[in-house]
């Protein structure tokens, strides 16, 4: 028995020229040719309608890096305008089981050494200054956008 959407198929398909001989399947056509048709609509629309894969589609748009791969983002520090190093510390496994960053070890450019220890007080001062206003925005488009390009080999 043809369902509702096979048979809507069906009338897609009698406009469809057969193989052999000129004939149109809307004409002549015998009640064996209908069920074996009929057979064939069911199967195919049984896997059209089976849901996609996603991981089939999504592993292959992602571009694979180390695990400890440096991200450079020069002029993105919200206090100093100076070029920030970002290196993955944390990941998470996405849907597929592919590893995205959680979190990161970040650096300024600006940094003095640590030794230089009123130089380095300066700059941490300004440095961290309400860091979920400043700091946190950077670090989360930083995060997205690295989740929306590469996966992390991990081993
Ligand atoms: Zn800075």
């Amino acid at each position: 028995m043809a369902t509702t959407k096979s048979r809507i198929i069906m009338k897609e398909m009698k406009r469809i020229p057969l193989k052999h001989g000129s004939a149109h399947v809307d004409k002549d056509v015998s009640p064996e040719t209908v069920e074996a048709l009929n057979k064939m609509c069911e199967l195919a629309y049984e896997m059209a309608s089976e849901p996609l894969r996603l991981s089939d589609v999504v592993e292959s748009s992602f571009e694979i890096v180390d695990a400890h791969k440096e991200f450079v983002f020069n002029n993105a520090c919200p206090y100093c305008k100076c070029r920030l190093t970002y290196v993955a510390e944390g990941w998470e496994e996405d849907d597929n089981g592919q590893w995205m960053v959680d979190s990161f070890d970040m650096q300024c450019s600006s940094e003095p050494d640590m030794d230089k220890t009123k130089e380095w007080e300066e700059w941490f001062t300004v440095h961290s200054q309400m860091p979920y206003v400043h700091q946190l925005p950077v670090d989360t488009k930083v995060k997205n956008w690295i989740n929306s390009k590469y996966r992390f080999k991990l081993d």
